[in-house]
């Protein structure tokens, strides 16, 4: 038998049929924090022998998103491509045929359900000793021992006992000699000599005919470590039909990647103490793969936002200013290129920094800036024109903003007069001159946002909103 070696080696091997789902994100963290901590390899397996479903695109995707994530290519080995490698597969299929521990099986489904009568049984072993040949609709099927336990000794899981008996013999081949995926997997673990197989929990079933086969082509198993399912807030698994599951969909809502990594580091598994933000490095070291729970992991988007919300907040200035610019183009704005002015969006940006939770939600807030109209809100609108002294108010504003000092304090003392004189808080003055220079009922500061905006425009937009009334 032979063992794997020392070294750590750690793998993800996603298969290029769709968008890079948050889950195999997480398990991608793990491994490569892992294998960062350990001093080990990280490989990158595309297992894309269905073809099919497999698009180069979504290899591209992968790699891309791997990026993202900090997982960077030359920093790990590949992309392997599974179907590179078929020829080792047939091979190991052949070993395993020769040795008696794989036979040619001509049942159809059918043909095993009139026999066994249950549908979750496993093959009844109808053509274990015939001898077949190999021939097209024919699969061949690994011997399963027939009594006895398979032991997965999962780092996450501890002993999983798997009864031999309904595991069943297994299918890894085709009549046409092309081999499936449970073990063209194997084949391609063994040869990468990988040390640990950190994988999602729906493989766990598919862990007990591994262990075999690894053993039967004379291998110690590598160790395993099967990561929970994610779950959304109904406690159903995150699927790309109900839940947004691609990890290309958070980074285009404006998910900063240290903060989708740092959150999905937390998918089953938390740093000791009550912290959960923590920088990579400190990542790294503090991950314990044996500390990993086997519950379902909560795919909380709230929280996501609030950590992506904290690392919004601790951008330095410039930096907060720079991951802005796609949000402030478009497609993303609604305005002209040309009306986009820097220094004014430079102006508000820390006011901006500290009211958002994704990337996104920049453009909103700034676009009363570059817009020749403000992208009003009919409901805000109707809400600011039915309040008592609103045209008093607008009218009074309007009136002095032609002439007041240009700075916060005094367009502060402008509304705040205006609402006094009507007997009115300072919150109720100001509700619809920000209606009606921003064209909605929240946002930024109104009196730093009515600086930056300039005097001009904001009394022409005052006299619009007088004329509407
Ligand atoms: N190709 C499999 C998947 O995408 C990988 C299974 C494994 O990691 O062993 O789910």
């Amino acid at each position: 038998m032979t063992s794997q070696g020392s070294r750590v080696r750690v793998r993800i091997a996603p298969s290029p049929t769709g968008m890079f789902h948050v889950g195999s994100a997480r398990t991608a963290l793990f491994n490569w924090a892992f294998a960062q901590q350990r001093g080990g390899d990280f490989v990158l397996r595309i297992e894309d022998t269905d073809a099919s479903r497999n698009r180069p695109e979504w290899t591209e995707g992968i790699i891309a998103a791997l990026d993202w994530l900090g997982i960077r290519r030359g920093e790990y080995e590949g992309p392997f491509f599974q179907s590179a490698n078929e020829e080792r597969h047939a091979e190991a299929a052949r070993r395993l045929l020769d040795g008696g521990l794989a036979y040619y099986c001509s049942c159809t489904r059918e043909q095993v359900l009139a026999r066994t009568g249950d549908p979750h049984r496993g093959y009844d072993g109808f053509c274990r000793d015939r001898g077949l040949a190999a021939a097209p609709g024919r699969a061949l099927r690994f011997r399963v021992p027939d009594e006895g336990v398979t032991i997965v000794d999962d780092v996450v899981r501890g002993k999983v006992s798997f009864e031999n008996a309904t595991i069943g013999d297994f299918p890894i081949a085709r009549g046409d000699g092309s081999v499936l995926f449970l073990l063209a997997n194997v084949v391609d673990d063994i040869q990468m000599r990988i040390s640990h197989v950190i994988r999602g929990e729906e493989h766990l079933p598919n862990a007990p005919k591994q262990q075999l086969m690894w053993t039967a082509l004379g291998h110690l198993p590598p160790a395993w470590a099967h990561v929970p399912v994610i779950v959304n807030d109904k406690r159903q698994k995150l699927s790309k039909r109900r839940d947004k599951v691609a990890l290309e969909d958070y980074r285009a809502e404006g998910y900063l990647a240290e903060a989708m990594r740092n959150y999905l580091m937390l998918l089953g598994w938390a740093p000791p103490g009550d912290r959960e933000i923590l920088p990579w490095p400190a990542m790294i070291a503090e991950f314990r793969l044996d500390q990993v729970i086997s519950s379902p992991a909560f795919f909380d988007v709230r929280k996501l936002r609030a950590i992506n919300g904290v690392y919004i907040r601790e951008l330095p200035a410039a930096e907060f200013i720079a991951r802005s610019q796609p949000w402030l183009a478009p497609p993303a704005a609604p305005w002209r290129p040309d009306a986009f002015r820097p220094e004014a969006f430079a102006q508000v940006a820390h006011l901006a920094q500290t009211r958002i939770g994704v990337m996104s939600e920049v453009t909103a807030l700034v676009d009363f800036l570059f817009l020749d109209e403000p992208a009003t809100d009919p409901q805000a609108w109707s809400r600011a024109a039915a309040m008592p002294g609103a045209r008093e108010v607008l009218d009074a504003v309007a009136r002095e903003l032609a002439t007041a000092e240009w700075e916060p304090a005094a367009i502060r003392a402008v509304v705040e007069r205006a609402g006094d004189r009507l007997g009115l808080k300072l919150s109720q003055a100001q509700a619809p001159v920000r209606v009606a220079v921003t064209g909605r009922s929240a946002g930024l500061p109104l009196f730093e946002s009515i600086w930056v905006l300039g005097r001009e425009r904001t009394v022409e937009r005052l006299r619009a909103a007088l004329a509407a009334l």
